[in-house]
């Protein structure tokens, strides 16, 4: 481990970090944490600091720090073959595997994983597959590309289009015009408060369909969507949502891409978010939990009939002009295959979807009838609390007022981590699956005195 003492200045001058207000940084007014070492849900910082993570970083480290068995396969992979490219039918044992063992746990009717390396380049290939599907089919003005309000499928240009959240467009001239948002399916924001479950699904589906009527079904190639709505706040699906909209989809011949990055392998309690909503999707997006995190690899799953056209498609056109250096890199590949092995081994998917469960409970007990929480919700480890100004109106905070960072704070201090998620006052969790009920009382426990120190 780099141990010296200038590492806070270096990281000051020379770090452009993601998704940080980069003046207030540079000037030393943001605090820095140089993270060392995790083992389990802990993670450890430089100055000594110990921290439960509630967020298992970026919801990805799933199966928790510091596992020995995934860090034992990379170090032989990379030791035996660290790299060589997957294109014109090169492969390594380890991306061959995986390929295998994701169609083994996918829906029956998918066929081929594409392997990337982040979830933004696997959404950037989905699109760019879609376009080619329909350029194979004859269709070549059905490219737009449906997406949701809060919706979040990656930073890219046309990834950062499909993503529904302002402050991923701002300034970057986005969305590109090939991207079209419709209605998020957020019953706790509806605006009708009168409206029923089964009424704002009706709801959702009316403004799909006249979206589609308004842009002409042949002008829409796809409608893309995380089965629970992730870094939009956290929010799992109304009863009945996917098999309306899924409905008004096949009518029109609009192909479904499910984001999985966060919901695939297991997070909801489920191997797949399109398993436990019965969605039927034609395309997959997966990352995070397909390594854990412990390196970088992303996949897309095609479903058997897409597949088909491709195939068509490259004995029309010849080989698909589509590769990058990474895909299917063997370090991640190796990587992915003991995470996977280990998430059956140790039977995580079902504990996250028990205490996921315990975990949501306990928030409830103690936070349910605070006058200052909106709603709690949640389907297996990845679950939010939505803070309002007030409960009867669901009015939100002044922004200014910065209530969900100063509750992510409060609870920082106290050794916990959560996320603030970017639109609203949600504080959103997603702890490692190997998160025990002890670890989860400990949240809610510490969530409970940040609320009282914030909101009273
Ligand atoms: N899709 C979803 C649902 C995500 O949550 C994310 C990242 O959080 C992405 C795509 C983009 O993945 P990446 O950050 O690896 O590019």
């Amino acid at each position: 481990m780099l141990h010296n003492d200038q590492l806070e200045q270096w990281d000051r001058e020379n770090f452009f970090h993601p998704s940080t207000h980069l003046a207030e940084f540079a000037r030393g007014n943001l605090p820095q944490r140089v993270i060392t070492g995790g083992s389990g849900c802990h993670i450890e910082d430089r100055d000594g600091n110990r921290l439960l993570d509630g967020f298992a970083g970026l919801y990805c480290v799933n199966v928790g720090y510091g596992r020995a068995e995934i860090a034992e396969a990379i170090a032989e992979q990379a030791r035996e073959l660290a790299y060589y490219h997957a294109y014109v039918g090169h492969g390594t044992e380890a991306s061959i595997t995986l390929s295998k063992m994701i169609l083994d746990r996918a829906p029956d009717h998918m066929s081929k994983v594409y392997f990337g390396l982040s979830g933004s380049d696997a959404n950037e290939t989905n699109i760019k597959l879609v376009w080619y599907y329909n350029n194979v089919k004859g269709r070549p003005k059905k490219k737009k590309i449906i997406s949701r309000w809060r919706g979040y499928h990656g930073s890219g240009l046309m990834t950062g289009s499909l993503t529904g959240l302002e402050v991923f467009h701002k300034k970057f001239d986005l969305p590109l015009t090939q991207v079209i948002h419709t209605e998020a399916p957020y019953y706790f924001r509806r605006a009708d408060r009168a409206q029923s479950e089964a009424a704002f699904v009706a709801h959702c589906v009316a403004e799909l369909e006249a979206l589609i009527d308004r842009e002409g079904a042949d002008t829409i190639a796809a409608f893309i969507g995380e089965p629970a709505l992730g870094t939009g706040g956290i929010v799992p699906p109304p009863e009945g949502y996917w098999p309306a909209i899924q409905a008004v989809l096949q009518k029109h011949d609009i192909l479904l891409i499910a984001d999985e990055v966060v919901t695939g392998f297991g997070r909801l309690g489920s191997m797949f978010g399109s398993e436990h909503y019965g969605i039927r999707p034609d395309i997959i997006t997966i990352a995070k939990g397909l390594t854990s995190a412990y390196a970088p690899l992303s996949g897309s799953i095609v479903s058997e009939g897409v597949w088909k056209v491709l195939e068509e498609g490259t004995d029309r056109f010849g080989p698909i002009g589509h590769g990058w250096t990474y895909s299917a890199h063997p370090i991640g590949a190796a990587a992915g295959v003991a995470n996977l092995k280990l998430l059956d081994e140790l039977d995580l998917v079902s504990n996250a979807g028990a205490v996921g469960a315990y975990f949501k409970q306990g928030l409830i007990d103690a936070l349910g009838d605070h006058p200052h929480v909106g709603e709690i919700r949640g389907e297996g480890l990845l679950c939010a609390v939505e803070f309002v100004e007030d409960r009867d109106s669901r009015r939100y905070f002044d922004p200014t007022r910065g209530i969900g960072a100063a509750l992510n704070g409060a609870l920082l201090r106290r050794g916990v981590i959560s996320r603030a998620m970017p639109q609203g006052d949600i504080l959103g969790f997603a702890p490692p699956f190997c998160l025990t009920r002890a670890e989860a009382d400990e949240i809610t426990g510490k969530l409970a005195e940040s609320v009282k120190e914030v909101l009273g």
